[in-house]
This record gives C-alpha cells, sequence and structure tokens, in this order.
C-alpha cells in the first residue's frame, strides 16, 4: 500500500530547513519578492516554527446544536443578507474592498460534506456571484476562497479585488487589504445591493435586506 504523509513527517521536514533559532529563510525569489507582496524585504524575518499541535483547533459550530445557523437569526446578520433563496444566504462582509461575500447553505454542512444536489446549485451560483461582483466598475477580478479553518459550517469568500490596482492582484490580496482605508457603508452596500439584485434577476428569491 502507498505510504501517505504523516503530519509528523511533513513537520520535521519543515522544521530540518529552520535556521538555528528555528526561522526559514524569506523565499525572495518567490512571492515575497514580488511587486504585488506588500511589505518591503527590508528587515523582513519569519516567525519561528512553531511544534506540531496534538490535534486541529476546535472551530465554531462543529457540533451543529452550537452552531449560528441553529441559533435565531440576529438582527444585525439578517440586515446583511443581499440575496437569498430557500437553501442559500449571500451575506455581505465589511472588508476594505469595494465589495466582500460569504455564501452559507441554509443547513449545517461543510464543504465536503455538501450533498450532491446543493453543491451543484453552489456551482451555478458562484459562477452568477462572480459575474455579478466582475460587473461592478471598481472591480478588476473576484477573487474566492473556502479557508473553513474558523467556522464549521460552510461559507466560501467572494472578495472584489479592486480595478487596475496591479499590486493587489493575487494570494496577496488581503495582505493588502488589511492596510487599506475602510470603504464607506454606503459605497460597499451600492455594491452588495448590485450583486443581489442581479442573483434575483437569474434566480428569483430574495434581495437586498437593506433595501426590503
Ligand atoms: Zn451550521
Amino acid at each position: 500500500m502507498t505510504h501517505l504523509e504523516t503530519p509528523e513527517e511533513f513537520h520535521a521536514r519543515v522544521a530540518a530547513a529552520t535556521d538555528d533559532e528555528g526561522r526559514l529563510a524569506v523565499a525572495i525569489e518567490e512571492m515575497p519578492g514580488w511587486f504585488i507582496y506588500p511589505y518591503e524585504l527590508d528587515g523582513l524575518r519569519i516567525k519561528p516554527l512553531e511544534p506540531l499541535e496534538d490535534a486541529e483547533p476546535p472551530r465554531q459550530g462543529e457540533d451543529p446544536a452550537d452552531c449560528s445557523c441553529r441559533q435565531e437569526e440576529t438582527p444585525e446578520h439578517a440586515a446583511r443578507i443581499a440575496w437569498a433563496n430557500e437553501r442559500w444566504q449571500l451575506v455581505e462582509v465589511e472588508m476594505k474592498l469595494p465589495v466582500t461575500f460569504v455564501l452559507r447553505p441554509r443547513a449545517h454542512h461543510d464543504l465536503a460534506d455538501l450533498p450532491d444536489d446543493l453543491a451543484s446549485e453552489m456551482g451555478v451560483l458562484m459562477v452568477a456571484i462572480t459575474a455579478a461582483v466582475e460587473s461592478l466598475p471598481s472591480v478588476g477580478r473576484c477573487h474566492v476562497g473556502r479557508y473553513g479553518d474558523g467556522g464549521a459550517h460552510l461559507h466560501p469568500f467572494f472578495f472584489g479585488r479592486p480595478a487596475r490596482m496591479s499590486q493587489l492582484r493575487g494570494s496577496p490580496l488581503l495582505d493588502w487589504e488589511e492596510n487599506l482605508p475602510p470603504v464607506p457603508e454606503e459605497v460597499r452596500r451600492a455594491n452588495a445591493a448590485h450583486v443581489g439584485r442581479r442573483l434575483v434577476e437569474r434566480f428569483g428569491g430574495t434581495g437586498p435586506a437593506w433595501e426590503a
């Protein structure tokens, strides 16, 4: 049988590449050396490698009984819903980009256990959300990300990458984002409402909660 590498083996290989302080060298020939990387290299160093953990840290909502989907919806959450149908909610997220969303199934699932019918519908929705986000004048590309490290309830992200700002391309976008000035609430909401209305046109359902 093929041996699949263990966490210990992976971690040991990384640890073997560190220096006396447990630090990896900054890979200046890789991302940190690209012009899209937000930080200058002078003084930049990588944090010492931490020991391998005994287990994955717990996530919010790992037990469905504790997940927000089983609690009564808060007015704050309801007010941020840009589009919804019987099975999904597209929720506007406050970030320093033209627009940011998470897509959530109403039922408690993560990506790895999403039933096929919802998975099929999610694929169609991801295409439509991406097209709607990319139709915004201030957006150059819609970045899509599923991390799932903090919350167990599926919530893929859709990030509107600002148009004509080449430095903000690619995976460092979120490192730039932390350092950008806030986007005025009315600007974010107008962009999110545009996307919500596009989805209503294609799929029905309900549009931006704040325009209801
Ligand atoms: Zn849930």
